[in-house]
């Protein structure tokens, strides 16, 4: 018993003393790809004992075997990014970090570039921070059985890469690219990132893995569709907001058949969230929410959002989108009209800020999406959240709205929310929703803030009555 209380103590000594050493964290623009437990995002190549994790760090050790990113961050293709990863080498070890490259089953990547790990290993004479055969350091600037930090930022043609704070290699590439000759694909371009085991001398760690992906979102980020579901505490949620630099929007789910119906359980909610370091959030259900509260107190959130995913259908049954047995689509273009119909009248007859799990097709028609989601029937969407000033959430937990509709509601001046609608601890894993605001070039301008007392859609708007 006691000897179990002392380990998880240092457990929690450990977390404490090695977290701040890690600049990365609480910095929302570095992203992990390891978290500490697991080889959860990764895939070895031929033999894939050769990775462990141990004490918090990935082990190399083994036949020859590359481990390769391949978890939802950016979907694994990276351009132009900075990685920083912590690497720990034992006496005469070979290993390596790849970019820019993709899986293959066997043998040494062929595609992208390899930033060299080798300290003492001798018959290689390309150490630590090479840009492999590509610019070679000769004398490695690290020492074994000590922590160091590898930095590569590559940026359009230019490689740096940095160890533990000193530029060893600052190369661009030339034009055209001279490869070399037997690495025909070592070539910029995009791709993933893979950790080398390279033999069954070598024994490397990796650990602290971070991305920053280029450029960098230059809003602040926001989770604003949070719940306190699976077990997740409040404290719990503002700890993990505190350390990943996102703010969450913790909301409460309001309306017939859950468990808030009145201004007093809203009035509840409110208090529990009073003073912390979150928004609070109502997340309006179904479509008797608004006979449900009161103007005042729904105004006394920071904002106030809804889905498209319960309403009565045209034969009377309450439908939620999520729950196939309540799903009847025997047409599916006229489900989507029927849909788009609803989407439309909920986005201009209800006081709501943002327009959450947007797009979302059930699951007998989720495979064809693109097809169903025409564009005329985005347009009718899009239009209906522009006139009424409702912000779209790009939503991570379904991955929607697709990149096309995002296009076309940025084109036509609506506002965006990231959230996760998190299923327990995902709150804040927003993967998708960074990804979509890179590739569409979201600003600060495109992005939703809670509006102040009194210009609030509740107040502006009103309740239908
Ligand atoms: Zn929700």
């Amino acid at each position: 018993m006691i000897r179990k209380d002392l380990f998880a103590v240092a457990i929690v000594c450990a977390v404490l003393v090695a977290a701040p050493t890690v600049a990365q964290v609480g910095d929302p623009q570095w992203l992990s790809l390891f978290d500490g437990k697991t080889l959860d995002g990764w895939k070895a190549s031929e033999n894939e004992g050769t990775f462990e994790v141990v004490d918090g760090a990935i082990v190399a050790h083994g036949r020859r075997s590359h481990l390769f990113y391949a978890g939802p961050v950016e979907d694994a293709n990276f351009h132009d990014f900075e990685l920083k990863v912590d690497v720990m080498t034992e006496l005469a070890s070979n290993g390596g970090i790849y970019f820019h490259t993709q899986y293959q089953q066997r043998g040494w990547p062929a595609q992208g570039f390899e930033a060299q790990v080798n300290n003492s290993y001798l018959i290689d004479p390309r150490k630590t921070g090479s840009l492999y055969m590509v610019q070679d350091v000769s004398d490695s600037p690290v020492k074994d059985g000590v922590w160091f930090t590898e930095h590569i930022i590559v940026r359009g043609k230019s490689v740096i890469i940095r160890i533990d704070d000193r530029t060893v290699v600052d190369w661009t590439q030339p034009e055209p690219p001279q490869p070399p000759a037997d690495m025909p694909e070592r070539v910029l371009g995009d791709g993933t990132f893979a950790l080398q085991g390279h033999d069954p001398i070598s024994t490397v760690r990796y650990k602290n893995i971070y991305v920053k992906p280029l450029p960098p979102l230059e809003f602040p980020i926001v989770d604003y569709h949070v719940h306190l579901k699976g077990g997740l505490t409040l404290d719990e949620a503002i700890a993990i907001s505190k350390q990943r630099g996102v703010k969450f929007g913790i909301a409460e789910n309001c309306g017939l058949g859950f468990p808030t119906t009145n201004d007093q359980a809203l009035e509840a909610f409110l208090q529990k969230l009073e003073g912390r370091p979150i928004y609070r959030a109502m997340q309006a259900e179904g479509r008797e929410w608004v006979k449900l509260f009161s103007t005042e107190t729904i105004a006394r959130f920071d904002y106030v959002f809804t889905d498209a995913m319960t309403f009565t259908d045209q034969r009377g049954r309450r439908t939620r989108l999520w729950i196939p047995e309540e799903v009847q689509v025997d047409d599916p273009q006229a489900f989507m009209e029927m849909l788009v119909d609803k989407i439309v009248s909920i986005l201009t007859d209800e006081p709501i800020d943002i327009y959450v799990n947007p797009t979302f097709l059930p699951a007998v028609i989720a495979d064809d999406y693109d097809a169903l989601w025409t564009d005329e029937r985005m347009a009718r969407v899009i239009d209906a959240a522009v006139k009424n000033h409702v912000a779209i959430e790009i939503n991570a937990r379904y991955r929607i709205p697709s990149e096309r509709l995002i296009r076309k509601a940025k084109a036509a001046g609506a506002k965006f929310a990231f959230g996760t609608n998190n299923a327990g601890r995902d709150l804040g894993q927003l993967a998708y929703s960074r990804m979509m605001a890179r590739r569409c070039g979201l600003t600060a301008d495109d992005m939703f803030v809670p509006k102040p007392d009194g210009q609030k859609p509740v107040q502006t708007k009103g309740l239908p009555r």
